[in-house]
């Protein structure tokens, strides 16, 4: 198996094979999901903290359940209780932490940059459950898993993100991965939230949806990142909708067998019609959400398996 990564910070970090690696074992872990017993001892003995500075509904239900499968002691820190509303820093926190030697952290944060900054200071593995605009990993990896099981492969397919481009890490990890597997991007969204220079990364820029998911195979909407806004990026929630939500009649423009994807959570009416985001043969939202648990259950895995070789050597060195 190939995934050397000591660290999940990002998409940008991971070399295609290693990509396929994580995809490859999730695949496993999808069918130990299916089954009535999902217990596995992966991660026996081994502590996972979950620290969520910022809202999570589906990630942090889906680390708790996948370090639960794999037999972790998992602990989610309940940040809204502790000293951080005291003021103790994100680095005095998570040295507190790592004196309490996890193997594992989960970490979301508001700010791009703070995971990568906190992954320098302790020695375990820490997965990054999103920060800030910038990248959202296990996301853009259970995003993947999602179309190659829809798709049967995860290259040379034309795929539309649609929507809050801007501000959104999930379009950022996807746009990594996708990139890195030689797919053809199409970026939808209105010019206010397009990031600046983005036509330069080798993806084709459409304000007009109707054109741009002309021959889509894949077709992923994204939520308005209103709590990262600080103005009037869209003139109405309605206008919105009209020109850039996804219902039938935009679909039908992309290929008859395209699917539609959304991170969740889903604002239903203002980037996607209710009834296509119930629609299972159009919609793999459901099946997103399932493949996350098994996306991170193979990265929790995979990243275990190189810190026990790292802590392996460490003790052959000291004892030579
Ligand atoms: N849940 C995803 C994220 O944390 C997408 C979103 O919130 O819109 O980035």
């Amino acid at each position: 198996m190939t995934f050397r990564a000591r660290h999940l910070l990002g998409i940008e970090h991971l070399a295609p094979l290693e990509i396929t690696t994580v995809l490859d074992l999730a695949d496993r872990y999808v069918d130990l999901n299916r089954r009535t017993v999902k217990q596995s001892d992966v991660l026996a003995g081994m502590t996972q903290i979950n620290m969520f500075f910022e809202n999570s509904t589906r990630t942090q239900a889906s680390f708790e359940l996948a370090g639960k499968r794999l037999g972790a002691d998992v602990m989610n820190m309940a940040v809204a209780q502790s000293s951080v509303k005291k003021g103790e820093t994100l680095i005095d926190t998570a040295l507190t932490l790592n004196a309490m030697h996890p193997d594992l952290l989960v970490v979301r944060h508001p700010s791009s940059g703070a995971v990568n900054l906190l992954a320098s200071k302790v020695n375990c593995a820490v997965l990054n459950a999103g920060d800030g605009r910038h990248e959202h990993p296990t996301q853009a990896l259970l995003d993947a898993l999602t179309i190659r099981r829809a798709k049967g492969r995860i290259q040379r397919l034309t795929v539309a993100i649609c929507g809050d481009i801007a501000h959104s890490r999930v379009a950022r990890s996807n746009l990594i991965l996708l990139g890195k597997m030689e797919n053809r991007i199409r970026l939808i969204g209105p010019p206010t939230l397009m990031p600046a220079g983005i036509g330069e990364f080798g993806v084709e820029v459409y304000d007009d949806m109707r054109k741009g998911l002309e021959g889509a195979d894949v077709v992923m909407m994204l939520r308005l990142q209103k709590e990262r806004m600080d103005g009037g990026f869209i003139p109405s929630e309605r206008e919105y909708y009209h020109r850039y939500g996804l219902d039938a009649e935009k679909l039908a423009h992309a290929k008859a067998d395209a699917i539609v994807m959304h991170p969740g959570p889903m604002n239903r009416g203002v980037e996607i019609d209710g009834d296509l985001a119930d629609d299972i043969n159009r919609s793999v939202i459901q099946d997103q959400v399932e493949m996350g648990v098994a996306v991170r259950m193979a990265c929790m895995d995979l990243l275990a398996r190189n810190l026990r070789l790292e802590r392996g050597r460490k003790i052959v060195g000291t004892m030579v």
